[in-house]
């Protein structure tokens, strides 16, 4: 059974292919702005993108090239600078690190390129200047460079937005110096009350300054993958107008067509409302750890609803998650090593296959789980929970009372490990030695003992 997936522009479940058989599969997904902790809302996205990761490897072994880009120069990492007064790359480093530890212990796999925007500078400007060139970006009177969206007739086919929405909605990103409100920044010139000493030499005939946001994208998909690639997913908040922008800046540019199948998350809601800090509803990874949550319960309750849906999550649907790992926990323990028959979890990556229903797979799961471990095949259950991501090999009960900081270290270095990040691991395992314990690794969990001093 071939994957199935919904595409976002087509509207229908189509499936999922190389170009051409044999070719590799071309997949990118839009990464995080790295001037703060990424939250929950933005890592269900990239837990859903990991199982999608997971599935086209089963489906195209060695075949499949996934880039996932970090913006690391727009207005928010640039108001992170002036607010905290370090530079742009200090910050961004820092974040970097987080984003990618938070990963580890959702034990999402490192995509295979992960460029910046920074380190893709001249190839950003580089598509500026050809799209100046055609005709389809203008230099603006203080030398920013802006896409000319009625150049471009194709423009609003993926969001449907109207073209009235459309001036309302893009005057909101940059205002200033452009012929027409649709029209949107491909290149900002240097504002130096706000930019400070961030700036690049501009495209030919315009001013020194940085790249709008969304070409960023554009160029780096040209460099790793080419002018035309596979899928292109990313959360649904960036459907308008990033991606809208996107097809418009590498169709003009390349004049072929940019992805062939796209693809949205739904949005995550808290408490059953939009997550905000005002609302006290706003949780990083981090904090749901402080209170003691495993990241891998997390990872299982960002899964648990169909990704083209919004999912409530609750410390409820925590709780819930932490139970069913413990079950799969359990289950696994009582496997035996070899022998029993596949095919039992077949029906799991079935439901994966059709448009990604992980709910129906999890489903799926379970009933094989709730029937007893008799002739189940230890490796096909491992296998579906790698295609999962899951790790329910937790911590074993009856060990001392560890502080939740400590529990969250220990959780991340057995999702590495899990992960085959031994260099992540070994860091790990020297900072729980430096907070005083020793972590004692099983089969299927571990055991976490005081040091002796
Ligand atoms: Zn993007």
């Amino acid at each position: 059974m071939a994957i199935r997936l919904f595409d976002s522009l087509t509207r229908e479940i189509r499936e999922l292919r190389p170009a051409e058989a044999d070719r590799v599969f071309r997949f990118y997904n839009c990464g995080p702005t790295v001037y703060g902790p990424s939250h929950i809302g933005n890592f269900r996205t990239f837990v859903v993108n990991d199982v999608l990761r997971r599935l086209l490897e089963t489906e195209f072994p060695g075949k499949v090239k996934h880039v996932r880009n970090l913006t690391d120069v727009d207005d928010r990492t640039i108001t992170q600078v002036k607010r905290e007064g370090v530079p742009l790359a200090e910050i961004t480093r820092k974040w970097t690190e987080l984003f990618h530890a938070d990963c580890v212990a959702l034990n999402c796999l490192r995509p295979h390129v992960e460029p910046t925007a920074t380190g893709t500078i001249r190839e950003q400007v580089d598509m500026i200047e050809v799209l100046m060139r055609k005709g389809n970006a203008y230099r603006a009177p203080d030398g920013s460079v802006y896409f000319r969206i009625t150049t471009f007739p194709g423009y609003g086919a993926l969001s449907r937005i109207r073209e009235r929405e459309l001036k309302v909605t893009n005057s909101a990103f940059d205002a200033d110096h452009k012929d027409d409100a649709g029209d949107f920044a491909l290149w900002k010139a240097h504002k130096p009350q706000e930019d400070g000493d961030i700036r690049w030499p501009g495209p030919a005939g315009a001013a020194d300054g940085r790249p709008g946001w969304h070409i960023e994208c554009s160029a780096m998909i040209k460099k790793h993958l080419g002018e035309t690639i596979d899928l292109h997913t990313g959360g649904v908040d960036l459907l308008f107008p990033h991606h809208e922008n996107e097809i418009a800046q590498s169709q003009c540019c390349n004049g072929v067509k940019f992805a062939r199948h796209w693809y949205h998350t739904e949005h995550l809601l808290v408490d059953g409302t939009t997550m905000s800090r005002s609302k006290g509803n706003y949780y990083t990874l981090g904090d749901l750890v402080a209170k003691g949550h495993a990241p891998m319960a997390v990872r299982y309750a960002l899964l648990a609803g169909h990704p083209r849906k919004q999912l409530n999550f609750t410390l409820d649907s925590l709780h819930a998650a932490e139970s069913a790992l413990a079950t799969l926990h359990a289950f696994a323990r009582s496997l035996a090593d070899s022998g029993g028959q596949a095919g039992a979890f077949a029906p799991v990556l079935d439901a994966l296959r059709d448009d990604l229903n992980v709910p129906a797979a999890l489903g799926a799961l379970f009933t094989v789980v709730n029937r007893g471990p008799h002739g189940v095949s230890r490796a096909e259950f491992e296998g579906v929970l790698g295609v999962l991501g899951l790790v329910p090999a937790a911590r074993v009960p009856g060990t001392a009372q560890v502080p939740p900081p400590v529990l969250a270290l220990a959780e991340r270095r057995w999702a590495a490990k899990a992960a085959r990040d031994f260099k992540a691991a070994d860091a790990l395992r020297a900072d729980l030695a430096a907070a005083g314990w020793s972590m004692l690794d099983g089969k299927d969990g571990y055991r976490l003992e005081p040091v002796r001093k």
